[in-house]
């Protein structure tokens, strides 16, 4: 038994219950996690330039 890890439906696919999302929450997931990955880059970037700045 397995269901979509977002929304909790039935997962009808192969594919799908591997990944743990159905096709559309997959893409959500993904969706998010880039989101995630560019907000994580971001902080670096920001942390690098106070310490650089700190520096000073
Ligand atoms: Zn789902």
């Amino acid at each position: 038994m397995s269901g979509c890890k977002r929304c909790n439906r039935e997962l009808k696919t192969q594919k799908s219950i591997a990944a743990g999302y159905g096709p559309t929450c997959k893409k959500k997931q993904e969706e998010a996690d880039a989101e995630f990955l560019k907000i994580q880059i971001t902080i670096d970037e920001e942390l690098a330039y106070q310490e650089k700045v700190k520096r000073r």
